[in-house]
């Protein structure tokens, strides 16, 4: 059963307001459905914006950041557990370990190794948990088309491809992982005045 969920995403907003709101109702669903969020533990572009909305949603939210970090990307105090690490390998190690399961936005190079970390951990055999990533716009259809290469060129077998999911949106992603998406509507319409 999936209790918490570590999520990789982008360290900036992205060029268009559309990844900031995905990210927002990210945090939001994962909160309202009472999952645990880790993540990097930085206030800055889609992490930080996963993590307000969580937190405003009632989730608990852990963040882990490097100390060299916590000024460059802001180290979150207003989440529930803000946990400080050696470095980035600390960070990403005990980030994947304390998981049940990986979700990834839409992000930039950091992103993209933590993507590859969890996929070749996975592929070894280190865990079997899952890792979807969630599409906006297409913009993990060139990451699809470089994990086909892989295998077209014999670089990994064929089931490479199945070591990963890629979702259409997040209420698809959520159902991957075995979790029904809350009634976000219905939930917020009650919070109203
Ligand atoms: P980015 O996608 O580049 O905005 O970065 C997203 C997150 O990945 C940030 O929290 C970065 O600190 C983190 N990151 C960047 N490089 C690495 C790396 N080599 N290993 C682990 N995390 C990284």
């Amino acid at each position: 059963m999936i209790r918490s969920v570590c999520v990789f995403c982008g360290s900036r907003p992205g060029g268009r307001p559309a990844y900031a709101q995905m990210a927002e109702a990210l945090g939001r669903s994962l909160g309202d459905a009472g999952l645990k969020v880790i993540y990097g533990g930085g206030h800055v572009g889609l992490m930080g914006a996963v993590a307000d909305a969580a937190m405003l949603a009632g989730g608990e939210v852990v963040g882990m950041i490097p100390e060299r970090l916590l000024e460059r990307e802001v180290g979150h105090r207003a989440i529930s557990h803000l946990i400080v690490t050696g470095d980035m390998f600390d960070r990403k190690a005990r980030m994947i370990d304390r998981a049940d399961a990986f979700l990834i936005l839409p992000g930039g190079l950091g992103t993209l190794d933590e993507l590859l970390e969890v996929v070749t951990l996975k592929q070894l055999g280190y865990h079997a948990k899952p890792i979807v990533l969630i599409d906006r716009d297409g913009y993990w259809d060139l990451w699809a088309r470089l994990v086909d290469h892989v295998i077209d060129e014999g670089f990994a077998g064929p089931d490479a491809a199945d070591l990963f999911e890629i979702a259409g949106d997040i209420e698809a992603a959520l159902g991957l992982l075995g979790v029904a998406a809350p009634a976000a509507p219905l939930a917020h319409a009650a919070r109203a005045p």
